[in-house]
């Protein structure tokens, strides 16, 4: 918790600060970002909030998510800023355009992913916690932060959704102990849940269906993988927001240890989502790749790439390694 001391200290000594998630930001992402603005805020700073891309439609529930900035809208306030904070991005490349100000501006990374490049002048890098938003409501406890409801919602929201809604083995007593702090400082769980779970569009669930058409199984049943192409979303009239959680959704099926869905969104820009049940570490396929993440949520993105070239590559690396991992279960 040293790196966190010194991370107040920083902040105290800066008034103007940047407070900045990933791109295709996720439940973690929007709660850090928020939850440490506000929480500055309060301690009397200037706070700009930015996430370089859209937000997904389930959070405008959240009347704060309205002050979240891409780079564009902000970029001549951007230069009177004194400090930058990243939040739950492992690497420069998933601040968007704000990367390019990162090397000119002191930089603080605050991250729970254990690929973490440790990009920042100050890197607080923790893997033990369930999520951004776990770290900066310790954060924010430790300088003191009034909580009201909706800001202990709001930093509960981050950590509801990073560990699926208190199902993921990153589920430990820690986060019971500060989700259960956060619920007796007003955090409402079902309104995160409703606001995310129960919001479901009609087009959405018949995407999910086009990607349950094109499920495809090997390695015995252990690997499941899907694809959407861009003429798939806009058949559905859907985005990509809109394919956020079918992922897990194919890993849930009966015998599957790993799970991948490759998302072309827009034309020949391809993510890869993978996701691993109990062994396999798909955090060491997405970095081999060039992206990032969990052992048991990663992803990687390709630019100018054909969506069924980049599903055969990572359904090759995939389906070898589950083969020799069962050669050696075998042997054992
Ligand atoms: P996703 O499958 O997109 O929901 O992402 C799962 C996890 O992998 C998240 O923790 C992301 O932060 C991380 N991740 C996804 N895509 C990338 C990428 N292109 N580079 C680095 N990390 C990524
Ligand atoms: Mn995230
Ligand atoms: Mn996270």
């Amino acid at each position: 918790m040293e790196k966190m001391y010194e991370i107040i200290r920083e902040i105290k000594e800066n008034q103007n600060i940047i407070v900045a998630g990933h791109i295709m930001p996720d439940g973690d992402c929007i709660s850090s970002v928020l939850s440490l603005s506000i929480a500055l805020e309060r301690l009397g700073k200037q706070v700009l909030s930015i996430v370089d891309y859209d937000i997904p439609y389930q959070y405008s529930q959240l009347e704060e998510v309205a002050r979240i900035r891409k780079v564009d809208d902000v970029i001549n306030s951007i230069d009177s800023c004194d400090l930058i904070i990243v939040l739950d991005s492992s690497s420069p490349d998933r601040v968007g355009k704000l990367q390019d100000f990162l090397s000119s501006k002191k930089t603080i990374v605050i991250d729970h992913h254990i690929t973490n490049e440790n990009f920042g002048d100050l890197n607080w890098v923790d893997d033990s916690f369930s999520s951004a938003a776990q770290m900066i409501y310790r954060l924010n406890r430790s300088m003191n932060v009034t909580y009201d409801s909706k800001l202990a919602t709001i930093n509960l929201m981050g950590i509801a959704t990073d560990t699926g809604f208190f199902r993921y083995p990153n589920t430990t007593s820690e986060v019971f102990k500060d989700a259960y702090e956060l619920s007796l400082l007003g955090g409402n769980i079902w309104f995160i849940s409703q606001m995310i779970l129960e919001n479901n569009k009609p087009e959405r669930l018949k995407l999910f269906a086009h990607v349950i058409e094109n499920m495809e199984f090997s390695n015995e049943g252990r690997f499941v993988h899907s694809v959407i192409k861009y003429e798939d979303f806009q058949r559905f009239n859907c985005t990509e927001e809109d394919s956020s959680g079918f992922v897990s959704d194919l890993r849930a099926i009966r015998g599957v240890e790993v799970a991948v869905l490759v998302i072309e969104y827009p034309k020949e820009q391809v993510h890869v989502s993978m996701r691993s049940k109990n062994s396999f570490d798909v955090s060491k396929i997405a970095k081999m790749l060039g992206g990032g993440g969990h052992p048991r949520a990663a992803g990687c993105s390709f630019k100018d790439s054909k969506v069924e070239e980049v599903r055969e590559i990572v359904v090759k690396e995939i389906s070898k390694i589950l083969k020799d991992l069962k050669v050696i279960d075998e042997e054992r």
